[in-house]
């Protein structure tokens, strides 16, 4: 009897340490896995780039325990910014303009001289951007072209409307010296360079409603200006990432007819350094989420999740991105 006690007390000890060791050993991944974070570069804080990071954002911090994972946004200048900036590594995610990321990708246009950006990476579409332009109503502009000899804020270098009106600049045969001033302002100084006559004319690509356009519109008079012709039909026809674009009548004071434009679509892109598990859970906070996704802003409105995952996108899907899509059937 002495002796089976004896027997019983190791064999116990050496349950509870196997268990022990076995659930440390087990734990130790886990516990030792780092906590990804992750920074989006956005926009100017009064456009719709800013928002959307924030809505992104606000999905993922809400499994940043569970997940270990954490989002912030950055204000940029835009996606020409944004672009750079995921390329040097100071960013791991980005909103991009449509045109832009294929440029980007395809090393053409203003990424000729740089090269193909290989391991640019998407994750997957939001609101469309209509290339939008806002003239004083005193201005006598009624037409893209009537923009020339006029006062314009072209935008500042690394935003994304800067770098597709040098293309419509090209595009025209245009110079900036066709122009009686051209200014460099960012989106949260223009409202106010129109508004004190400093400025006809403004440009931005940006989805609707806005909050520059919005305080441009109710502070004086303008009107927006519609961008069409045959030299815009045919860059709609030839590049995938440029569309047809309506800036609905009635969005803003003085605009109460639609305005008929071209558009790029917002992308949100990153590399293939982002770990597989960060770009799955990634997205699987915002589609798993899709409906309150589309509430956190009036231009996510029409957003479907089978678009969200095939429009505008030309850098191939991340591979995280990619098993998320699969296993929830919005890919074969
Ligand atoms: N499309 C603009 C750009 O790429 C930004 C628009 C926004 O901030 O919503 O610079």
């Amino acid at each position: 009897m002495k002796e089976h006690v004896n027997m019983q007390l190791p064999r116990k000890l050496f349950k509870t340490v196997s268990l022990s060791c076995f659930l440390f050993f087990f734990s130790l991944p886990y516990a030792l896995a780092e906590t990804q974070y992750v920074t989006i570069g956005t926009g100017s804080i009064t456009g719709v780039y800013y928002p959307t990071g924030g809505a992104v954002c606000h999905l993922i911090n809400e499994i940043k325990d569970s997940e270990k994972i954490h989002c912030e946004i950055k204000s940029t200048p835009g996606s020409i910014y944004n672009l750079a900036g995921i390329r040097s590594g100071e960013l791991d995610l980005g909103v991009v303009q449509s045109d832009w990321q294929y440029h980007a990708y395809s090393g053409t246009s203003r990424y000729a001289e740089q090269g193909k950006f290989f391991t640019l990476r998407s994750l997957f579409s939001v609101h469309a951007e209509p290339f939008t332009v806002l003239a004083r109503a005193d201005a006598n502009v009624n037409h893209f072209e009537d923009l020339l000899g006029k006062r314009i804020n072209i935008g500042s270098p690394r935003s994304g409307q800067r770098a597709t009106m040098d293309m419509l600049l090209d595009l025209y045969g245009w110079k900036l010296q066709d122009f009686a001033a051209v200014s460099e302002l960012n989106p949260s100084e223009q409202a106010k360079a129109l508004c004190d006559d400093k400025v006809d004319a403004i440009i931005y690509v940006v989805g609707h409603p806005n909050s520059s356009i919005k305080e441009a519109s109710g502070a004086c008079q303008t009107k927006l200006v519609n961008v069409s012709g045959d030299k815009i039909s045919s860059l709609i026809n030839t590049r995938s990432y440029y569309r047809n674009a309506v800036i609905p009548g009635g969005m803003y004071r003085g605009s109460d007819q639609d305005t008929t434009t071209f558009g790029v679509g917002a992308t949100i892109v990153t590399t293939t350094l982002l770990p597989e598990e960060a770009a799955y859970n990634l997205v699987k906070a915002v589609f798993e989420n899709h409906g309150l996704f589309v509430q956190l802003h009036p231009a996510f409105q029409d957003l479907n999740k089978n678009g969200m995952v095939s429009d505008s996108l030309t850098a191939p899907l991340h591979p995280g991105a990619v098993r998320y899509y699969k296993e929830a059937g919005l890919m074969k």
